[in-house]
């Protein structure tokens, strides 16, 4: 098999969030010049107007950088949230009662009771249920429901401040995925000009449907991300699969997913969710507390440093960076960490082989000479990399589901397929316009710029991969090996 010759290309890509640490004097810079590839605008968080003045820097620092960096808008959702207490905090102790009060105004909590936001709460709950409150560090009891109440007895006690989010342990809170915040802010997301929008807590198939048709004609460029983040949503396997196949790509979302199911099943979910999404032809992103003591120290814990490299050796296609970047102390540490240790677990052997698809049929022209280039590549002494020149960044999409130290190339000439790229897994977006070129001139133009790049020299081969007709969608019917003149 080949290993890398070139330059250390990371393969895993980086997702950042942006917020009140990145805004600083110099540091959005700082942070893409360390390998962010995919910027995230938390609409939790924040203004339109703040995420329309961060996109304009990130796409101006990316044009000057010669780089193709997403964004990946992020909807609030339906995170169910306690009202506030009348001195902003309480402290409960174990045993206690506590009281979810629905019709209670939303600013007079106290040690007794506090209101929520989420007024269906008291019809979705019974006696039994758990309810885990600021991600599991506060645990409730239902006792009983009466009416607008929902009476609980304190089983963790701990502080609890405003606005703090409830999960119910098991899942089966009815709230749909979009709110009418959330359907706001996807004009807004459509607007700015977003690549990606994340969709928070779908319960199936039909919440990213709706996000799409709410997309319409204007966003339909707009790749859907499914945060997986709900225990109905992994509880069997058609459903997982239905959200998969209705996104573009889905993320771990561990926060709130680890509240619902706990920690103990977090693991196997993570694993299978990646491998299900790269069967299904999908990318995968891991997300939350994956550098998290780095919000205020800079270096990363040792659990941390292994939590990066596992989501890599799983393969992932990025790994996010949540408080971190967004609210933390050391944000161009926090990146520049992540990528060293994406680089790190890269150059282990598993990451690099693969069994990807080996005894499937295909049936598109293009998924299959996708993956015989990547089977070509892998297994040819001498290949410096994969090209494909591609309208839509499809064809690198399903090469890049196959492990490989090699780079794969998107050529594309639409900055919309350029930027997609830039969250798939070992794919190097560069900019190739191909409408002044002669058709026999094509490929070396294509070559040439790889070398240009580095990413090959003289004497090395190149598996190329293009349709007969450029800038088609679903073109590619023809791979070529190449040979980079001496
Ligand atoms: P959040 O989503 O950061 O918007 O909560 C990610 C997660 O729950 O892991
Ligand atoms: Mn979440």
């Amino acid at each position: 098999m080949n290993a890398q010759t070139h330059i250390p290309l990371r393969r895993t890509k980086i997702v950042a969030t942006l917020g009140p640490a990145s805004d600083r004097e110099g540091v959005l810079e700082a942070m893409l010049k360390a390998g962010v590839d995919v910027v995230r605008l938390n609409f939790s968080h924040g203004t339109a107007d703040d995420h329309r003045r961060r996109l304009l820097q990130v796409r101006e620092i990316a044009a000057k950088l010669g780089r193709s960096v997403a964004a990946l808008g992020d909807l609030q959702g339906p995170k169910i949230r306690i009202a506030r207490f009348k001195e902003g905090a309480v402290s409960l102790k174990e045993g206690q009662p506590f009281v979810l009060d629905m019709a209670m105004d939303s600013d007079s909590g106290d040690v007794h009771q506090v209101g929520c936001d989420y007024k269906t709460l008291a019809q979705d709950v019974g006696a039994g249920d758990r309810l885990l409150l600021d991600d599991g560090r506060v645990v409730l009891d239902v006792t009983r429901v009466e009416g607008q109440q929902v009476h609980t007895q304190v089983v963790v006690g701990g502080k609890l401040s405003n606005h703090k989010g409830i999960n119910k342990q098991g899942g089966g809170l009815s709230a749909p995925a979009l709110t009418d915040k959330d359907k706001q802010d996807l004009k807004t997301a459509v607007e700015i000009g977003v690549d990606y929008l994340a969709i928070s807590f779908p319960r199936h198939a039909e919440d990213m449907l709706e996000a799409r048709r709410l997309l319409g004609e204007e966003g339909k460029e707009i790749g859907l991300v499914a945060k997986v983040e709900r225990a109905e949503a992994v509880a069997d396997e058609a459903t997982l699969d239905g959200i998969i196949e209705a996104s573009e790509a889905v993320m771990v979302a561990r926060g709130d997913l680890g509240v619902e199911i706990g920690d103990a099943k977090l693991v196997g979910v993570q694993k299978r969710m990646i491998k299900r999404a790269r069967s299904l032809n999908r990318a995968v992103i891991t997300a939350t507390q994956m550098m998290e003591s780095m919000i205020s120290a800079p270096l990363p814990t040792r659990a941390e440093v292994f939590d990066v490299a596992n989501a890599v050796l799983d393969s992932s296609d990025a790994v996010m960076l949540s408080a971190e970047t967004a609210a933390g102390d050391y944000p161009v540490e926090t990146v520049q960490a992540m990528a060293r240790i994406c680089l790190g677990a890269e150059r282990e052997k598993v990451a690099q082989e693969s069994g990807h698809r080996i005894h499937e049929g295909f049936t598109r022209p293009d998924e299959t000479i996708a993956l015989s280039a990547m089977y070509a590549a892998n297994h040819m002494t001498g290949v410096a990399a994969i090209a494909c020149m591609t309208a839509s960044g499809y064809t690198p999409l399903i090469a890049s589901r196959i492990r490989s130290g090699l780079p794969i190339v998107g050529l594309a000439h639409n900055p919309v397929a350029q930027r997609r790229m830039a969250l798939y897994r070992g794919v190097v977006s560069l900019p190739f316009d191909t409408s002044e070129m002669s058709a026999t001139e094509l490929n070396d133009r294509a070559l040439e710029l790889l070398v240009q790049h580095k990413l090959a020299e003289p004497g090395d081969h190149v598996i190329l991969t293009r349709g007969d007709h450029m800038n088609a969608h679903g073109g590619t019917n023809t791979m070529k090996v190449m040979t980079i003149a001496e």
